[in-house]
């Protein structure tokens, strides 16, 4: 794809990512608005998304980002990056009405929903796939410590299989604009506040194991987040530790997001494909990373789940 010729002519261009964003997002979103900006000096370029943790403050650009979709005329061109369209939340509107739509992404759930579109399951991170569409002489720290984040935050710190030559090549060239890698990996990726920490931490004291200890399951109530005072993004990182667990396969997290509805959070190691148990939900994802809504009590959820992923286990085609 060439971003130069895509965006021929275009005076207003709109840049959103999925919902409740993570480091992928917020960097492939940022990175895109300073490269976009530098490549088309006369176009306004905009990034809306839901408000990024504060751990993502260091990145150029964040203090910019539009939170809030007012009605306005349609956008020249409009990007949905790190999702489809269907997950861009408010913003949905911007890129449907836009009068060229184009998808950037690496979820093997999506087709593609632009009327260009690039999404490349195999690469680990939508940073590494934008990485690789752009003119290197352009990149400079600021975009180079976005897309960075990205890459670090979806390989796990390239610990998971998504992480290729091609991946460490891209953070070979990205670090040699020097900017502090290590304080970004703390504190962006590992560093946790007190609550996130005694929360994960009852988590894992409450968790269940089934399936003949191969899976495991932990949850965590409305009740639960009320009294630690947490937003969702204060659980991530538990379902993570979930999948450490010795001997487990398949880990699973929920939390409880309304009245017989949870946010489901899947984690594999080698086995069990999660991104198809979770599109037999209506979410998506990674095959060793996915997640769903689910209706339904907390053991609907389990008994619906487990049905799938014990046939992977045993082996059978669904
Ligand atoms: P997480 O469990 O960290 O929320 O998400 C893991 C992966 O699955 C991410 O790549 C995320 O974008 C994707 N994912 C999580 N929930 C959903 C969902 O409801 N629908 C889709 N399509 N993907 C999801
Ligand atoms: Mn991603």
């Amino acid at each position: 794809m060439d971003l130069r010729e895509e965006c021929r002519g275009a005076k207003r261009i709109g840049i959103s990512g999925h919902i409740r964003p993570d480091g992928d997002c917020v960097g492939v979103c940022l990175s895109l608005q300073m490269y976009l900006r530098k490549l088309l000096p006369e176009a306004e370029v905009t990034v809306y998304i839901q408000k990024p943790s504060e751990e993502f403050s260091y990145l150029k650009g964040y203090d910019e980002i539009q939170t809030e979709c007012p009605e306005q005329d349609p956008f020249d061109v409009y990007f949905a990056l790190d999702c489809s369209g269907d997950r861009l939340g408010d913003a949905e509107k911007y890129f449907q009405n836009a009068k060229k739509k184009i998808n950037i992404d690496h979820h093997i759930s999506n087709s593609g929903c632009g009327d260009v579109n690039l999404v490349r399951p195999e690469v680990g991170s939508a940073c590494e796939v934008l990485y690789h569409i752009m003119d290197a002489e352009l990149i400079d720290r600021d975009i180079a410590e976005a897309l960075y984040t990205g890459i670090i935050h979806d390989t796990g710190v390239f610990q998971y299989s998504n992480t290729t030559p091609e991946t460490l090549q891209a953070a070979a060239f990205l670090i040699s604009f020097g900017f502090d890698f290590s304080k970004i990996i703390e504190e962006s990726f590992y560093q946790k506040t007190y609550l996130q920490s005694q929360i994960m931490g009852r988590a894992l004291m409450e968790s269940i194991r089934f399936m003949d200890g191969r899976c495991i399951v932990s949850m965590v109530d409305r009740k639960t987040m009320d009294f630690y005072n947490a937003v969702p993004g204060d659980l991530d990182g538990i379902v993570n530790q979930l999948r450490n667990i010795k001997g487990i396969d398949c880990a699973i997290f929920m939390y409880e997001t309304g009245v017989l509805e949870y946010k489901v959070s899947m984690r594999s190691n080698e086995k069990v494909d999660v991104a198809k148990v979770a599109s037999f939900f209506g979410g998506g994802g990674h095959v060793r990373a996915a997640g769903c809504t689910m209706k339904g009590t907390f053991h609907d959820c389990i008994n619906n789940l487990s049905l799938h992923i014990d046939k992977q286990l045993r082996g059978e085609q669904d």
